[in-house]
């Protein structure tokens, strides 16, 4: 499944951990645990207390085209869209799902014409999200199939374009590459978040996709939602989910709104609790940008290793220039290694291989979310291999 492999298995989830020289540092799923020490010191604020009688219906809102979405998250999404200025909302339809992955299959569904002879292609530009090609894929579906790159296709009839900005794995802001007649563009906005890349404007598309999991770091909570701007498009993804899972855990969606609405204060009105700013985009950027600092310095002189720079931008969010600070690197070794993976695995570090992303297996995608203890390993394992 592709949950399963994307973000592989854990180890010693949440808990404190002793590494030694030979601990395995597992960094090629994205588990964002990077934000569990703002979470800490959040102390109370988050909790949520659900009584016995709480949430029996399947039904949040008979009256929403989104019957199992519950108000209260409808609101904290559309406030926070508002507050960090990454997407406009008022004309669009909120699909609420079990993750992202859950609207990516539902955003696929909805966007297949269901009588056409041949399924429609499926196509996002090199390197792209590996879990695209393993959900398009998964089920043998006669209503779509992947065709791969976006830059090398050149089939006729419908397709199906994903638009993944920032990218994952490599970080860069993206437009759809094919233009031609017949496409449907799907934009995968997850990494669009101040924490990660300059706000540069809202933005408006048919279909974004945005996720708990990569917003906040609450991945375990399983939230996503899908902004749709076509009624029957946002109607056929409410019955994607209605038949695959009847809707998705209230009680998830209600953590998830206090969450949101904790975030969305926070930034409004910021304070400083134990030197950690109330304001958690603010927080994300300064600890990624460290981590990134600290990468670029022991990849600086590297014979082995190369690193893209990001163009600095103004970001209207925090109001200044800065360049990104991806949840991934997409590190690139040198043209004698041809598999930086197993280069990696060899210093009991393990990534994922460009080919996964229908790259070069030159490449390596590291998380940069993982546990502080984790990514220090890496940095000293890296620089053993420099
Ligand atoms: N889209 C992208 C680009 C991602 O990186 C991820 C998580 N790795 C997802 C969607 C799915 O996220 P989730 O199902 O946790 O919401």
């Amino acid at each position: 499944m592709c949950g399963a492999t994307e973000q592989g298995h854990a180890r010693n989830n949440g808990a404190a951990t002793n590494l030694s020289s030979d601990t395995l540092v597992n960094l090629d799923h994205g588990d964002p645990m990077i934000f569990e020490t703002y979470w800490r010191n959040m102390g109370d604020k988050c909790t949520v207390m659900i009584p016995g009688y709480q949430s029996l219906s399947y039904f949040a809102d008979t009256e929403n085209l989104c019957w199992f979405l519950e108000p209260k998250l409808e609101e904290s999404i559309k406030n926070l869209h508002k507050v960090v200025g990454n997407a406009v909302v008022d004309d669009h339809y909120i699909v609420v799902g079990t993750g992202s992955s859950q609207l990516i299959q539902a955003a696929l569904y909805a966007l297949a014409p269901p009588d056409q002879p041949k399924p429609a292609s499926i196509v996002c530009a090199a390197p792209y999200y590996s879990c695209y090609k393993e959900m398009a894929e998964f089920l043998r579906s006669g209503l779509y199939k992947w065709e791969g790159d976006a830059h090398t296709f050149d089939k006729d009839g419908p397709y199906i374009e994903m638009v993944t900005s920032p990218n994952n794995p490599d970080g860069v802001c993206r437009e759809a590459v094919v233009k031609k007649d017949g496409g449907k563009l799907v934009h995968d906005l997850a990494y669009y978040w101040p924490q990660y890349t300059p706000i540069t404007a809202p933005a408006d598309y048919d279909i974004m996709l945005f996720t708990v999991s990569k917003c906040t770091g609450h991945a375990g909570s399983r939230i996503g939602w899908a902004l749709v701007k076509d009624k029957e498009v946002a109607q056929k993804m409410v019955t994607f989910m209605t038949i695959s899972t009847i809707g998705v855990s209230k009680e998830s969606q209600q953590r998830a709104a206090k969450i949101l609405e904790v975030i969305s204060n926070g930034c409004k009105d910021p304070k400083s609790s134990n030197g950690i700013t109330d304001n958690f985009f603010l927080y994300g950027q300064s600890i990624l940008s460290k981590r990134w600092d600290k990468l670029r310095n022991t990849l600086k002189h590297s014979q082995v290793f190369s690193l893209a720079k990001y163009p600095i931008k103004y970001c209207h969010f925090t109001q200044d220039f800065s360049e990104a600070h991806p949840a991934f690197a997409w590190i690139k070794a040198k043209d004698s290694i041809d598999d930086c993976e197993k280069l990696f695995r060899g210093h009991k570090v393990l990534t994922r291989s460009g080919r996964r992303f229908g790259s070069d297996p030159k490449y390596v995608r590291v998380s940069m979310v993982s546990k502080e203890e984790d990514f220090q390993l890496f940095i000293t394992r890296l620089s053993s291999i420099n």
